[in-house]
């Protein structure tokens, strides 16, 4: 078996994080191959999933997500938004211990585009010759930040994401009716597992509550539905504003559809069509153009050192001031 690194890139943080733990799974497995549905019972593969297994060790930005991670310097136990330089050393630094019950040690560096450039220095040797009992892998929502160093170290797997139709599909599969898994879909349209798991009147009143905000602000002109947009779009941590944002632009994107084809079909979150047609039709800006804006605040709020309350309020109200422009055509 090679040792080289593995890294999974794909859009979803999070069916990455769970491909990666099947990997482990595979790897770590003494009584595969055997179906999926069995490794319940099987030690090894439990043990991987309830992050006990001795031989698994698991960092990401986030420490709550740590499984065996070793004990660094300056560990703050605060909320770290990139896996710190410090914690990577220690993992090169223990890398080539042996393993404790089976053939390999297995590790797992989650979302490891968010780290800093010392942190793929230390990286890099580890990567490009591996201790023959260790098994790197790696994910990365965003392979292209990764250093062509790291990137020519590492075999990339692609995950395919699941259009929105198949995601239906399997949520219609696990019972749910046409309208709820449409829903559902609307929200997370590539990874089933998490769709399901969605709190959906959680997410539909998010939803409801941006769509009546930025309405407000591009149909009625209203600084005052701007300064209420700008309460509605911070969350409580970056990862979270940024997936606010991320419907933001959704809901953005959809209106100047729904305005341009009536029939709606490639309309995400359909349930709301009719708001969405009228906050297309009505509006003076380039909605795709602020959705791209949006898209780009979200993709680099979670490792940016601004404020993301303050970042996203600052969207909000600039969308104000946007609107503030007379529609002549010659300001813009
Ligand atoms: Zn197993």
């Amino acid at each position: 078996m090679t040792s080289t690194p593995l890294l999974l890139a794909g859009a979803f943080s999070r069916q990455l994080e769970r491909e990666a733990y099947a990997e482990a799974s595979r790897l770590l497995c003494r009584s595969a191959p055997h179906a999926p549905e069995e490794a319940g019972t099987c030690h090894d593969c439990r043990r991987v999933a309830e992050h006990e297994h001795p031989d698994l060790l698991v960092a990401a930005p986030e420490s709550d997500r740590h499984v065996h991670a070793p004990r660094f310097e300056g560990q703050a136990g605060g909320k770290e938004t990139t896996i710190p330089t410090a914690l990577i050393r220690a993992i090169v630094a223990e890398s080539a211990r042996r393993p404790y019950e089976g053939e390999r040690r297995v590790i797992l560096l989650l979302d490891v585009d968010r780290t800093e450039g010392a942190a793929f220095s230390a990286l890099l040797k580890v990567l490009e010759e591996p201790p023959s009992a260790t098994r790197f892998v790696l994910t990365a929502t965003r392979p292209r930040l990764l250093p062509e160093t790291i990137l020519s170290r590492v075999v990339v797997r692609a995950l395919r994401e699941k259009p929105r139709s198949e995601t239906a599909a399997a949520l219609r599969r696990l019972g749910l009716s046409a309208e709820e898994a449409a829903a559902r879909a609307a929200f997370v349209p590539g990874d089933p597992e998490s769709a399901a798991g969605l709190d959906l009147d959680a997410a539909r009143q998010e939803r409801d509550e941006l769509l009546e905000a930025v309405s407000g602000l591009l149909l009625e002109g209203s600084p005052a539905w701007g300064v209420i947009l700008a309460s509605r779009l911070p969350a409580e941590d970056a990862a979270a504003t940024a997936a606010r944002l991320e419907l933001l632009a959704r809901l953005l994107r959809d209106a100047a559809v729904a305005a341009m084809d009536p029939a709606g079909e490639t309309v995400v979150h359909r349930e709301r069509f009719d708001d969405l047609e009228r906050l297309g039709q009505g509006s003076r800006l380039d909605l795709l153009h602020l959705a791209g804006e949006a898209l780009d605040l979200a993709s680099t709020l979670p490792e940016s050192r601004r404020n993301p309350k303050l970042a996203a309020e600052a969207f909000a109200l600039s969308l104000v001031a946007l609107d503030q422009i007379p529609p002549s055509g010659e300001v813009r």
